[in-house]
This record gives structure tokens, C-alpha cells and sequence, in this order.
């Protein structure tokens, strides 16, 4: 009798185009969003001890504690965002740096902040690797946003805050859209921004998700 297919047996590329189908399906339709999910190395981002497992649709431990996001999650997030070729956008919280990479196929320029050093650094030697020359590295709180580079096109935030994100929708252009999980417990909502043009925005929650917390000031661990 034939062994059952065993889908953890197939190469990296069946893998990859067996993600992006299922991306696909599940509603991240931007042709734009789905290129640069398959045009970005998960495997760049993933700790080896997960490398088998970069190709699936799940969040992974990386270092102090942090999690790499789930790729539906970065694509969902990613279209949320409507981004132009043009845009300058602000990311909190660089991880892996796989978001980060991802968006930056999409836009002029990512700033990114993270409050680990060792991720940072990390990360910053990926976007190195990678050629990724329009990504600015900060090592900070992000909850602050980046009040020097300030206005943005769009920000993303990849950690959960535990409320309405004043301090950085305060460093949005009037017409631009901010997207991150809000939220104090376990499961959060996904927010989504829109700048009204005259200082107000329009509100839509997208789904639950589960991220790590926004923490206050930068780590003091590495
Ligand atoms: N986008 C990342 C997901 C990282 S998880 C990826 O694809 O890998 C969220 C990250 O936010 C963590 O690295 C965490 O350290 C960072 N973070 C949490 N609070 C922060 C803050 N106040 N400022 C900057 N980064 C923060």
C-alpha cells in the first residue's frame, strides 16, 4: 500500500507554494502582498533549531522570549496596510525582522524599532544579508514612536498595545492608516486606522489575534 503523503517531507519550494495557496485562500488576495510573502527567506528569520518548520502558517519562538509572527498574520496585517510604493513607514517591535522585510518590498523606506538588543542586531545582519538598503534600525521604546522622523505614511505595530495607540496615531499623516492588535489579555483585536484627512480616524477591528505584549521602555536584559 502507498505511505501517506507526509507534507514535512517536501522541499523548501512545494513547501513555500503550498503557504502561499493557503494564504491565498484565506484571504490575503494582494497579488503585491503575496509576492513579497514569497520573495522573503522565512528560513533567513527562523531560529534553526524551527527550520523545518519555516514554511508553515504558525508563529515561532525566536530569541528573549519573542515570537516570529505567523505568515498569515504578516499578510493579513501587510494588505491592511494599503501600501503605496511611495509610503515611509514606521514598524514597532523588528523581532525576526520578517515583517520588516516584507514591507520593506513594498515601500521607499521602513523604520523599524525594537527594545532588544540581540534581536536588533540580528536582525539588522539579515537585512544586510538580504540587501535590504532601505530599512533604519532603531534600538528603543517604540511606544514612542519616532517623534524625529514623524509624520509616517503608515505604522504597524507588532506587539500588543493595551490601548488606543495615541502617541503614534499622533505621528500619522492625516491621510494615513495604522494597523496593530489592541488589547490587555491573551487574545486581541486587530485594529486598523484610517486617517479621515482632518485629524480624525475611521476604526475597523479585523479579527482576533494573539501577540506579545507592547512593553514599556526599552529591555535591560540583552
Ligand atoms: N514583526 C516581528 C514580530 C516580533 S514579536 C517578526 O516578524 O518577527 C514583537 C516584538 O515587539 C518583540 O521583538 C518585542 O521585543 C517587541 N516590542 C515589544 N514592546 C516593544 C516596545 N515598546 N518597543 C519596541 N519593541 C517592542
Amino acid at each position: 500500500m502507498a505511505k501517506p503523503h507526509d507534507p514535512s517531507k517536501d522541499n523548501p519550494e512545494t513547501r513555500r507554494a503550498r503557504l502561499i495557496l493557503s494564504l491565498r485562500s484565506q484571504g490575503v488576495s494582494d497579488p503585491g502582498v503575496l509576492a513579497a510573502l514569497e520573495q522573503t527567506p522565512r528560513e533567513l528569520f527562523t531560529p534553526d533549531l524551527f527550520m523545518e518548520r519555516a514554511w508553515e502558517d504558525s508563529a515561532l519562538p525566536i530569541a528573549c522570549g519573542q515570537t516570529i509572527s505567523q505568515p498569515f498574520i504578516v499578510g493579513l496585517m501587510t494588505q491592511a496596510l494599503t501600501l503605496e510604493p511611495r509610503c515611509r513607514v514606521l514598524e514597532i517591535g523588528t523581532g525576526s525582522g520578517y515583517q520588516t522585510a516584507v514591507l520593506s518590498r513594498l515601500s521607499r523606506l521602513v523604520y523599524t524599532v525594537e527594545r532588544y538588543r540581540t534581536l536588533l542586531g540580528e536582525a539588522e545582519q539579515r537585512f544586510k544579508a538580504l540587501g535590504l538598503g532601505n530599512v533604519i534600525t532603531r534600538f528603543g521604546d517604540g511606544a514612542e514612536g519616532w517623534p524625529e522622523q514623524a509624520p509616517f505614511d503608515r505604522i504597524l505595530v507588532t506587539a500588543a498595545a493595551p490601548g488606543e495607540p495615541k502617541a503614534l496615531l499622533a505621528q500619522l499623516k492625516p491621510s494615513g492608516v495604522l494597523v496593530a492588535p489592541v488589547g490587555r489579555g491573551p487574545v486581541q483585536a486587530l485594529k486598523r486606522y484610517a486617517g479621515d484627512g482632518e485629524g480624525g480616524f475611521r476604526e475597523e477591528v479585523l479579527c482576533d489575534v494573539r501577540f506579545v505584549p507592547l512593553l514599556e521602555g526599552v529591555a535591560r536584559e540583552l
